[in-house]
């Protein structure tokens, strides 16, 4: 099945903040269980390079947009690299690709009879990008985010007929699934009950945008370009003739995976863009949650921003995807805090899933010639970790088609932790005191080491290099080519060599 999943196209009026890592290592992590799934998977991101705002900090640099933008894609295709992203696809917005289906776009909408010109009058935020309500009374208003005086525009531009999709938008948002976390469906059901008003789609005088045809002097206007980023990356340097031609090439996206602020863009502005042009809708938008750091909003002017370079080069993907995807619940808003990251990291990694592998191999190494031991089929219908193991691979795959992944990553740890109980209750160290008993240690160890190799393999698409050095441990790397297959008990085999150990994850020391 085809299966595309999206990040928003980023922002690159400044470098990757932690935020859009989260977004991004989300995106990761369910593309990489789609794929497990044997899913057909284009998992899209990229960045959006036009508008006034970019234009003038490329200006205040001193350097062209052009050379400005370069510059910070290059830094995100960089970061992204670096985190192990496993996007198929990286869209820039500047490209010639996206220009020209930005046009085509445009032109269905516009032959759809759901483009007119219109005067926009109103005071103007350049850092959000968008007009505000302001008091009438206030003669120097300004944007309560970015801190700045507003500017008085009274200009044509071009307007997208929103108002006229009222009743299909009203019947899309109500389809069950399709707005998630559902805690968001209610903020967005409020603000199309109130009936959708047009929205301006061009701008003048911006000459950093792609100009519209037919509209001398206008530019498109930040989501009539951004948007449609998602169907070039489809495009990719393909020819299409016909839009429909995208339906064979992904489209629509399985998920547009955003954060809350864009919400109302995705599930839509956006959908009536495409029922305009003709193009099928996709199938969920889910919005999550922001950071903060002990208990504050990270910003600039706090200094207390946490830059993804850093946190990575200071403790690996591993630690930062555990603490991301199993500590905050994906669509709540969660906090980085961190003596509560270096426990996580420590207690569940190093300590309940490294150091069961670890000791659980050294035993079977020490009595059982260095090899998996053997399983006598006796015992096998009254293992209690068979059923738990059962148990909690059913329970990850419901939880991370949802995107739940804190309940998904919670299933993989409790599957250790009832592991290391197993092991502590059946203590193989005091049976092999009477060799007699070697039969039922080479039953318990062998189960302690099917779970481990489970374990492995659940936490692929979380924390994918934790994952690989577990199976390599195990000598099981090649389970991963068939996944859904090797999540059935058993598959270990018995006399397999078992490399000497070492740890799989280093426990974090200071903060
Ligand atoms: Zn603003």
């Amino acid at each position: 099945m085809n299966y595309t999943i999206t990040t928003p196209l980023y922002y690159v009026n400044d470098k990757a903040h932690l935020g859009s890592t989260y977004t991004t290592i989300a995106s990761d992590a369910f593309a990489r269980y789609q794929r497990l799934e044997g899913n057909n998977v284009t998992f899209i991101t990229g960045v959006d390079e036009h508008g006034q705002k970019i234009q003038r900090t490329a200006y205040g640099l001193g350097i062209s947009p052009r050379d400005h933008c370069d510059m910070i894609s290059q830094q995100y295709k960089q970061l992204w690299d670096k985190w192990g992203i496993s996007n198929d696809r990286f869209v820039r917005t500047t490209s010639n690709q996206h220009k020209e289906l930005v046009h085509v776009f445009f032109n269905r909408v516009n032959n759809s009879g759901d483009i007119y010109l219109g005067q926009q009058q109103g005071w103007y935020c350049v850092g959000c990008e968008e007009y505000k309500e302001t008091d009438p009374g206030i003669k120097d208003p300004f944007c309560s985010l970015h801190k700045n005086n507003l500017e008085w525009r009274d200009e044509v531009n071009l307007f997208f007929k929103l108002s006229k999709f009222q009743k299909e938008i009203e019947i899309l948002i109500d389809t069950p699934g399709f707005i998630q976390p559902t805690s968001r469906k209610n903020e967005i059901c409020n603000f199309v009950s109130q009936g959708l008003k047009d929205f301006s789609i061009s701008r003048i005088d911006v000459p950093w945008g792609i100009p519209v045809p037919g509209y001398q002097g206008h530019t498109f206007y930040v989501w009539f370009d951004a948007l449609v980023g998602y169907l070039s990356a489809l495009v990719g340097d393909k020819c299409i003739s016909e839009l429909e031609e995208l339906h064979d090439l992904g489209w629509p996206a399985s998920v547009h995976i955003i954060g809350k602020d864009i919400l109302r863009f995705h599930a839509v502005y956006w959908p009536a863009m495409l029922i305009s042009a003709g193009l099928k809708l996709p199938k969920r938008v889910f919005g999550h949650g922001f950071l903060t750091r002990e208990g504050q909003k990270m910003g600039k002017s706090l200094g207390n921003v946490l830059d993804p370079n850093q946190l990575l080069d200071e403790f690996g993907t591993d630690a930062i995807r555990w603490y991301l995807l199993k500590d905050i619940q994906f669509g709540n808003d969660g906090d980085f805090q961190n003596k509560r990251f270096h426990d996580l990291v420590n207690n569940d990694l190093a300590n309940t899933i490294g150091n069961l592998l670890n000791r659980t191999i050294s035993m079977s190494r020490k009595w059982f010639s260095d090899k998996v031991p053997p399983f006598s089929p006796i015992e096998k219908m009254s293992n209690s970790l068979e059923l738990c193991a059962l148990k909690k691979i059913s329970l990850f795959r419901k939880s991370i088609d949802q995107l739940e992944f804190h309940i998904a990553s919670q299933a993989i740890l409790d599957l250790a932790i009832n592991a290391n109980g197993y092991l502590n209750e059946k203590a193989p160290w005091k049976l092999m005191k009477d060799i007699n008993n070697l039969e039922v240690v080479a039953n318990d160890l062998y189960s302690v080491l099917e779970t481990c190799r489970i374990i492995g393999l659940l936490l692929n698409p979380i924390l994918p290099e934790l994952s690989n050095r577990i199976l390599v441990q195990l000598s099981c790397e090649d389970d991963l080519n068939s996944w859904s297959d090797n999540l059935n008990w058993g598959m270990l085999i018995s006399g397999k060599n078992l490399p000497i150990p070492t740890p799989v994850i280093h426990k974090i020391e200071s903060y």
